[in-house]
Parts: C-alpha cells; structure tokens; sequence
C-alpha cells in the first residue's frame, strides 16, 4: 500500500479566508492528497511588530472554517508548543504524528519568497516536499531553492489578505464571502480586529 499523502498548510489565520481555503482545496486535488492538516502557528516571529489574535481564536475559526470539508482538519501543534513557530518544527512534529506519511508543505508566493530566510531551510527539504501556489500581488518563482524540492502550482486567484479582512473590520466595511459565513460571525462574536493593526 503506498504512503499516506498528507497537506500541510502553515499560516497565521487572523483570520482564515477563502485564499487560503481554495489554495488548500486545489493542491487537494491536483496531488491526490488524503487530507490537508491547516496548522496556526503560535506566536509568528515574522510578525512580532503586530499584536496577532490569541491562538486559541485563531485555531476555532480554521475549524469553523474548514469542519465541512472531509479532507481538511486543523492541527493544534504549532499553537501548543511554546515560543515562535518553525516550520522545521512543525514538519517535525507532524512526521511523529503520521510516521509514514509523504508531507506536502504548502506556501503561497509571497511565503515561497521568504523559505530562504527561514531556520533551517535546508533541513525543510528534507522533511517534505514543498508546493508554491499562484497569489494575486506576487510572483511565483523557485529561484535559488533547491532543484526538484518544490512543485509550482496555478490557483484560482483569490485576491483576499487576513490584513484586509482585519483592516475592513476596523472600518466597519463587510467581509461577507471573503471569509466562511461562520467566520464572520465568530468575529462579530469575540469583537475581533476592531482596531486598526
Ligand atoms: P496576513 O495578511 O496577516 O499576512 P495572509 O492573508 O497572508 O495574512 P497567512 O496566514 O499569512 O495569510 O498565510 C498563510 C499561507 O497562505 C501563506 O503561505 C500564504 O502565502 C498563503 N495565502 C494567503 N492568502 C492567499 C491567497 N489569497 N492566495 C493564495 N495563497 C494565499
Ligand atoms: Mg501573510
């Protein structure tokens, strides 16, 4: 029997969004995964200039938002071990959860841009491989990451940023069908992103 093919999908969700759903979605898909695990990272040290919503907002709104699709499922280990995330981390920890699995990171193209600047980068390669997806605003490119570690793949374009869903919510603007229904009104509920980032 062959190896189990699991998604990985690494991302602040604050909040999740329909970009990040159909990315997920389409990679599903096109690699024939059994299962896409989106996983909240904890404190996101690319981020420290900005206060990110507490962990535990951000992992219930990727289950609302991803509880209807039989293929998704949220992991809680970024957001339960302590400190800033690593990816290197949460591979690691993912391959002890699915020992025998073949991992798939997925990254949008503004993410892929950064892997070089990551902890580790070259270690990453080795526990996964990776797939870059199309986002509205970036080039997709896999220059100088290592030859045959990364696959490139076109998505429906999404033009959707969790800073523009925080930032229409601080101005009283909609973000109906931006994000699942149930997001929206988990937001409204805990009175998050009301104040300009
Ligand atoms: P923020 O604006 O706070 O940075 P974001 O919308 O970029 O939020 P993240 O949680 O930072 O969302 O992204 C998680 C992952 O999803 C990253 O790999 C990112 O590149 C990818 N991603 C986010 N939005 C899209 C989109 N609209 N299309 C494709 N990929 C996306
Ligand atoms: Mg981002």
């Amino acid at each position: 029997m062959s190896n189990r093919r699991i998604g990985v999908m690494g991302g602040t969700f604050d909040p999740v969004h329909h970009g990040h759903l159909v990315a997920a979605s389409e990679v599903q898909a096109r690699f024939d995964l059994d299962e896409v695990v989106f996983v909240p990272t904890g404190q996101p040290w690319q981020k420290s200039e900005r206060a990110v919503s507490a962990a535990e907002d951000r992992y219930l709104m990727t289950v609302i938002a991803t509880a209807s699709n039989p293929r998704f499922s949220v992991s809680r280990v970024d957001i339960d071990r302590p400190g800033p995330t690593y990816t290197v981390d949460t591979l690691t920890d993912l391959k002890v959860k699915y020992p025998d699995a073949d991992l798939f990171f997925i990254t949008g193209a503004d993410a892929l841009e950064q892997i070089l600047s990551w902890r580790r980068a070259d270690d990453v390669f080795g526990l996964a491989h990776f797939i870059g997806v199309t986002r509205p605003g970036y080039e997709l490119v896999d220059t100088h990451l290592p030859p045959g570690a990364v696959s490139l793949v076109e998505v429906p374009a999404m033009a959707i940023s969790s800073t523009a869903v925080r930032a229409r919510t601080a101005s009283g603007l909609p973000v109906w069908y931006l994000v699942p229904d149930g997001v929206v009104q988990y937001i409204s509920k805990r009175r998050l992103y009301s104040m300009p980032d």
